[in-house]
């Protein structure tokens, strides 16, 4: 595999911006000439356009690739305005949001009416966590406020008690247990607490693209902290980004994104609690309740970001035994894992597209399979 030049998250940036100043420039000589000729017309023609957003207690950074300044900015604005809601409403533990009041109401037996969007959300997610058999766990709520992550601090001391943990554990709250009439919704196990901090965020991204498209961006890129969609190409070559290395530093492998595609990761590498040198990360196995230690990052690229997302969290926790069989299960067939040794699992068609950016001790290729033992 040979290496090419990776910029931080989004490479190549700096093609694009030397082609505006060009442009520009040869803009205004066209300009006073036309403007001797009696013309007085020029068109700017595209170039880089970016702003950054503070949501989801995230930075997000939006660039497009446009000729429609004016457009772009009114689009960020709104999809801010959108964001701030959607982090003010689906919060898992702050405030009182629809969705913590929907975690209040199925505590106490009753079943809740919510907006049409979180009722699809939740209906998604539902469907991913029976893809994942339940890997992807978002009704492990209790849990992760056990381990301390429903918290902005890093949560410190030594894990909770194996009892409390077992307790959660017997109580065996699930997706399946959500019941949807219309957009009331209940659920027949009161230990559902539901948390969409794995999911929430590639929901959201896909949501960006299509709102900068209404606006007539069709050349963009939506990242939040790495996990990113893209529509359109960067001028005249595609949108190329960097996938961090969970391990070591900087870029472990770049990787051209297409038209409509996202890159999710989820990562043990930035939210954990550590005690007597033991790292707990903020992903958390279902089936043990304890956090998950044989995976440093997982990596999906698919068209639809909240699948992404969650499929990230459900291969994080399957691990490198058992990611084909959910992976296949989740219909996805670009799949990077690094396990906690730095060896690098990949599907054959992610094993094709990434470029190393460093030396890999051990790449292991192997296909999404239904029955993998
Ligand atoms: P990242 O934030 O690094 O992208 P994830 O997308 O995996 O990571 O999201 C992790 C968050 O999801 C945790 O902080 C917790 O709120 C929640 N979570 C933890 N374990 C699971 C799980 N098995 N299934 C669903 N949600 C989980
Ligand atoms: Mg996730």
């Amino acid at each position: 595999m040979h290496s090419r030049a990776a910029i931080g998250i989004v490479a190549r940036e700096i093609p694009g911006l030397q082609r505006s100043f060009i442009v520009h420039l040869s803009c205004r000589i066209l300009l006073l000439f036309f403007l001797f000729a009696g013309v007085s017309a020029c068109d700017r023609g595209p170039g880089d356009h970016q702003q950054t957003l503070l949501v989801f207690g995230t930075l997000l950074d939006i660039k497009a690739y446009t000729d429609k300044p004016d457009e772009f900015a009114a689009a960020v604005r709104g999809l801010e305005q959108t964001f701030q809601m959607m982090h003010r409403e689906w919060h898992a533990w702050k405030g009182d949001g629809e969705l913590v009041r929907l975690n209040r109401a199925i505590a106490r037996g009753d079943a809740m009416r919510v907006t049409p969007e979180l009722a699809d959300l939740l209906r998604q997610a539902k469907r991913h966590a029976q893809q994942s058999d339940h890997l992807f766990n978002p009704a492990i709520g209790r849990l992760v406020a056990l381990w301390g992550f429903h918290s902005d601090e890093p949560p410190a001391g030594p894990p909770p008690d194996a009892s409390r943990i077992a307790a959660l554990i017997a109580q065996a709250p699930a997706m399946s247990q959500l019941v949807f009439e219309e957009n009331r919704i209940r659920a027949s196990n009161r230990a559902v607490a539901l948390d969409l901090g794995a999911f929430a965020k590639g929901y959201a991204l896909n949501l960006a693209i299509r709102r900068l498209q209404a606006f007539g961006i069709g050349n963009a890129i939506v990242n939040a902290g790495g996990d990113l969609c893209v529509s359109g190409r960067h001028g005249d070559r595609p949108w190329a980004i960097g996938i961090r290395h969970p391990l070591g530093e900087g870029v472990i492998a770049s990787v051209e994104v297409a038209d409509g595609e996202c890159v999710l990761t989820s990562g043990n590498y930035e939210r954990y609690r550590e005690h007597e040198g033991i790292r707990y990360a903020h992903i958390i196995d279902p089936r043990s309740g304890y956090p998950v230690r044989h995976v440093a990052s997982a990596t999906v690229i698919s068209r639809d970001g909240g699948l992404a997302d969650a499929a990230a969290t459900a291969l994080s926790v399957a691990g490198p035994q058992q990611w084909h069989r959910i992976a296949a299960q989740m219909g996805l067939a670009e799949v990077m894992l690094v396990d906690e040794n730095g060896a690098v699992h990949v599907s054959p068609r992610m094993g094709q597209r990434i470029e190393f950016q460093q030396p890999i001790d051990r790449v292991l290729v192997s296909a999404p399979l239904q029955s993998q033992p």
